[in-house]
């Protein structure tokens, strides 16, 4: 099938690209950015050992995983309506995407006790860009202090989609100055361990600098519906 060579070929350039700018490719997750993608697709990228996906909308997920259920990791990388934490606490093993407080304690008050803490990543706006949701950086200290207060949530780490370049220096740039905020609040809490960056046009300066999770949608499966 089409989209198992597409995936194959994917794996095989990531793997080259790793050995040939000196990472180890079990250092990094890929998460497969499945939105739009069909059920079919995503048991197949799990079947070749993307474990990890990354969902939207709240409701598409609801009707993909109570489909394919639990055995990958599910994480919502869309933007939070304060309205639908409540759901999203219940059916996620992660959420990269919050970036308010008044968010993080709707998901805190409603993760499911049976449940193992809710993981999750601040997004980080470092351009500052109106369209897109996010903290500035300089504001990412203040909120993971309030989140590392939260019972029910386990913070690892930020999560960013820098502007769009196709100059590779400036992308390197863009990710490295997100890199040295993680540092910084690394050296305060040592228990951050996931830097979410890199797509599939620029995971390679992702990953030279620094990056532990890239989301790759097109690369793996193609383009969406
Ligand atoms: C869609 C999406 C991706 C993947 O984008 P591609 O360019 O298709 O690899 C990554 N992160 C987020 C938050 C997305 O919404």
């Amino acid at each position: 099938m089409a989209e198992v060579k597409k995936f194959k070929s994917f794996l095989a350039e990531f793997n080259e690209t790793c050995c040939r700018i000196g990472k180890n490719p079990k250092d990094i997750t890929i998460l497969g950015a499945s939105k739009g993608q069909q059920v079919d697709s995503i048991k197949l990228a799990f079947e070749e050992g993307i474990k990890h996906f990354g969902e939207n909308f709240l409701q598409e997920a609801e009707q993909k995983i109570s489909e394919i259920g639990n055995l990958p990791t599910w994480h919502f990388i869309g933007s939070i309506q304060s309205r639908k934490a409540k759901r999203i606490a219940s059916l996620f093993h992660w959420v990269q995407t919050v970036d308010r407080l008044k968010v993080a304690r709707k998901l805190n008050e409603n993760r499911p006790q049976e449940m193992e803490k809710l993981n999750v990543c601040i997004q980080v706006n470092p351009d500052n860009e109106e369209s897109k949701s996010g903290v500035p950086l300089a504001g990412t200290k203040n909120l993971i202090g309030e989140l590392a207060q939260l019972e029910r949530l386990r913070v690892r780490g930020l999560m960013s989609i820098p502007a769009p370049t196709k100059d590779f220096e400036q992308q390197r740039k863009r990710f490295g100055r997100i890199r040295s905020c993680f540092e910084d609040l690394k050296a305060i809490y040592p228990q951050l361990d996931t830097l979410s960056m890199g797509m599939s046009e620029d995971y390679e300066a992702a990953i030279l600098e620094g990056s532990t999770m890239i989301r790759i949608g097109t690369n793996i499966f193609g383009a969406r519906n």
